[in-house]
């Protein structure tokens, strides 16, 4: 063969083993990216940053395992196998009259109209006396619905997680002044089943330590502390968006973590928000487990998976829109332009005497 045949020909060679190694090296690339498209594409459980926007400043050091779970089991099976406690059998311990819970509802100016008045329509006049809205500005409308019941924090009015600790904080110290003894926190998108509410409250004693929500993640949080030598520690917490009741007792305990403030410096070390800190106190500073209550209900959950016979079993629920689609109880009673959050159904449903209820 001619030399510059013979050159021309491993040219070739060459030039061919180039492109196909580029085709090995693109094909990868593409892959993996497709792989990892599909991944985040897989629906995954609704983790605790999902409760905060992204705006949300959690802090590098945190992290949190999400396992997937292979095969069907019972809701909370998982808590059981991890210690946490269940709900108990709800023996009558004490009669707790509606009058001894305060109940907080934090909120903010930019949802005084929109969240409040199906609230203020439906489930909050049952409970008028001793339920207070914390909120981030004056309006005398509201002050006037609600018989004075607002009160204006002066913490900022945005979703970070200091801002919401600073409100938190406000909510913990006035119930402690308010001299009840169980503190009910929910959020302004939650429905409050306040008959329900009572009867789960008559099932513990106030003067024991009772630390009574949902959790919204499979396990429990496991965050690096930084102020114990990065020590890890992992602690469940009650999400905020599907309320949670502490005892009397167990809240004077936290006085000294919680009280004049110090809750916000236990949030701003920790850099989580207030859900997460009021875990963090309870259950890691004092050692007091989180009893799950079933019928706590968050918008991390789908809120049509609640059966329509049970609907009225129910403590709380919310409701969330993710583009078009709402997360809201399954139940037909007001349509649904009259009723978005299916919040005044749910009233009918439980109280069908109502004048907005269908006759
Ligand atoms: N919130 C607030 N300031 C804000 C946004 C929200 O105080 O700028 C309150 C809101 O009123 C609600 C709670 O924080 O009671 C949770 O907010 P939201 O339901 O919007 O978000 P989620 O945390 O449930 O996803
Ligand atoms: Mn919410």
């Amino acid at each position: 063969m001619p030399v510059a045949e013979m050159r021309e020909t491993r040219r070739r060679i060459l030039q061919g083993v180039c492109s196909l190694c580029v085709c090995v090296y693109l094909g990868a690339v593409i892959g993996r990216s497709a792989a990892r498209v599909a991944e985040t594409e897989v629906e995954r459980e609704p983790s605790w940053q999902d409760r905060a926007p992204m705006s949300v400043d959690y802090g590098e050091e945190t992290e949190q395992s999400l396992e997937t779970e292979t095969r069907p089991s019972p809701r909370f099976a998982y808590l059981v196998e991890a210690g946490a406690t269940t709900t108990p059998p709800p023996e009558l311990v004490e009669k707790t009259g509606l009058e001894d819970v305060f109940i907080s509802v934090k909120t903010s100016g930019q949802f005084h109209e929109s969240r409040l008045k199906p609230l203020l329509d439906t489930w909050v006049p049952h409970v008028q006396q001793q339920t207070w809205f914390f909120t981030d500005v004056d309006d005398a409308e509201l002050h006037q619905k609600t018989d004075g019941h607002v009160i204006n924090t002066n913490c900022s009015s945005s979703h970070r997680r200091d801002a919401l600790c600073c409100k938190m904080a406000v909510e913990y110290d006035t119930f402690m002044d308010s001299g009840k003894k169980w503190f009910c926190h929910f959020d302004d998108d939650n429905y409050v089943n306040t008959a329900r509410l009572a009867e789960l409250l008559s099932g513990y004693s106030p003067q024991e330590d009772w630390y009574l929500g949902k959790n919204s993640i499979r396990t429990p949080l496991q965050i690096m502390d930084r102020a114990h030598n990065g020590d890890r520690v992992s602690f469940w917490f009650g999400t905020g968006g599907a309320g949670f009741c502490i005892s009397r007792a167990l809240a004077l305990k936290m006085s000294p973590f919680a009280s004049g403030g110090r809750f916000m410096r236990v949030g701003d070390k920790i850099r989580l928000p207030d859900d997460v800190t009021m875990g963090y106190i309870i259950e890691h500073l004092l050692k007091t487990r989180l009893t799950v209550i079933d019928e706590f209900h968050s918008h991390l959950e789908q809120m049509k998976f609640i059966r329509p016979t049970e609907l009225d079993k129910q403590i709380s629920f919310s409701y969330s829109q993710y583009a078009d689609e709402m997360n809201v109880v399954d139940l037909d009673i007001l349509s649904e332009e009259k009723d978005p959050t299916r919040f005044y159904s749910l009233h009918c449903l439980l109280h069908p005497k109502k004048a907005f209820c269908p006759r």
